[in-house]
C-alpha cells in the first residue's frame, strides 16, 4: 500500500482554516480550504473526510473507487503528535488534546483510506528535504521565524522527531536564562524569545518611547498595533538608526542559535523559512558573518533561504508516507 505509485493528498490545519491539496507527483491538481471551527475539534475529522472525498473526486483517472488510488493521506497540525502518528497529543491553539483524528476520518471514509499526521514543522521541513532548498541535503535544518520559532530536522535522510517521541522544539532551546526576554513557554530567553518575528515587533514597540522621532514611530504613527516584522526590517533597511540596531541585534541572535545548532549537529544546509525569511540576503548576509565568528568549525553549514513558503506544511503533509520507506 505504501509503495504505489497513486495520487498524494496533504492537509495544513491551521488556526482558523483548513487546507488540502492533491497531487499527483510534483504537480498539484486540486486545492480546497474549509474554514476551522477553532472549539471544536470532534468537527475537524468530518471536514477532512468531506474533502478527501472531494479532491479525490478530482483524480482524472478511472476508477471504480478513487479513494483506492490514494497512497498514505497526510495531516500538518501545529502541535505534538504520537509517535504512531496517529494522535494528536497537544495541540493548544486547536483544542486538540489526546485526539485520534486520523481513525476518526478513517472510520467515517469506511476504511477506505489510512491517515497519518506529523507536527507542521517537522512536515514543512521534510516538504523542504523533498522537494525545496534542502533537497539533496540529508543532514540538515529548517527553522521557521514567524509568530513563534520552529522548524524540523533531517537526519540521514530521515525525518527525526526525536528519541522519546516528543519531536524537536527548536525555537525553544535556550540562549539567555539570566536576562533573556520571558518566552510563550513560560522560561526566559528561548531562541524563540530572541528570533520570532514576535521579538522583532516587540522591540518596534519598545523604540517608540526609546526613539520617539526614528523612522518605526513615523511609519506606525507612533501606534504599536501599526508595527509589524515587515516594518521593523523596512526601516533598518533604510537605515533608520535606531531599527537597525533592532536588526542588527536580532541577526546577532539568530547567528548565535544556528552557530549552536551547527556546533551539536553540524548540518550540511540550514534553510530559513518563516515571514521573516522575506528579508532575504538583507538577513542571511550578517547572519552568515555571525556565525562564522562563533562557529566552531571553519567549513560549515550553507544557510539559504527555504523555498516552499506558505505550501511547505501541505506539501509535506502529502509527502508523509515516504518517511516510512
Ligand atoms: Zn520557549
Amino acid at each position: 500500500m505504501m509503495n504505489k505509485a497513486g495520487y498524494d493528498i496533504g492537509f495544513d490545519v491551521g488556526g482558523s482554516h483548513i487546507a488540502g491539496a492533491l497531487f499527483s507527483g510534483e504537480k498539484e491538481l486540486m486545492r480546497l480550504q474549509t474554514p476551522y471551527p477553532k472549539n471544536e475539534p470532534d468537527k475537524a475529522s468530518g471536514i477532512i473526510a468531506q474533502m478527501i472525498e472531494a479532491l479525490a473526486d478530482a483524480i482524472p483517472e478511472a476508477a471504480e473507487d478513487k479513494l483506492s488510488l490514494l497512497n498514505v493521506v497526510g495531516i500538518a497540525v501545529p502541535g505534538s503528535i504520537s509517535r504512531d502518528k496517529r494522535t494528536v497529543l497537544n495541540a493548544y491553539n486547536l483544542g486538540f488534546k489526546n485526539h485520534p483524528l486520523p481513525e476518526l476520518i478513517e472510520r467515517k471514509l469506511n476504511s477506505r483510506v489510512r491517515v497519518l499526521m506529523a507536527n507542521d514543522a517537522d512536515a514543512a521541513a521534510w516538504a523542504e528535504y523533498m522537494r525545496g532548498s534542502l533537497k539533496g541535503y540529508a543532514n540538515s535544518v529548517l527553522i521557521t521565524l514567524g509568530t513563534g520559532v520552529g522548524g524540523g530536522i533531517i537526519l540521514n535522510g530521515s525525518l527525526f522527531t526525536g528519541g522519546m517521541g516528543n519531536g524537536v522544539e527548536l525555537g525553544h532551546f535556550i540562549m539567555n536564562m539570566a536576562a533573556g526576554e520571558k518566552c510563550s513557554c513560560g522560561v526566559r530567553g528561548c531562541f524563540e524569545s530572541c528570533c520570532s518575528a514576535t521579538a522583532l515587533i516587540r522591540e518596534g514597540v519598545r523604540s517608540l518611547s526609546s526613539a520617539p522621532n526614528g523612522m518605526i514611530a513615523a511609519l506606525s504613527h507612533g501606534d504599536a498595533a501599526n508595527i509589524n516584522a515587515k516594518l521593523v526590517i523596512d526601516c533598518a533597511r533604510a537605515g533608520d538608526p535606531a531599527a537597525k540596531a533592532i536588526f542588527t541585534e536580532y541577526a546577532h541572535a539568530l547567528g548565535c542559535g544556528i552557530a549552536s545548532l551547527i556546533n551539536i549537529i553540524d548540518p550540511e544546509r540550514i534553510a530559513i523559512g518563516g515571514g521573516v525569511s522575506g528579508a532575504g540576503e538583507f538577513l542571511l548576509k550578517p547572519v552568515r558573518e555571525y556565525v562564522k565568528q562563533m562557529s566552531f568549525y571553519d567549513n560549515f553549514a550553507s544557510i539559504v533561504k527555504a523555498t516552499l513558503g506558505n505550501d511547505a506544511g501541505l506539501v509535506g503533509a502529502a509527502l508523509l508516507h515516504k518517511t516510512m520507506h
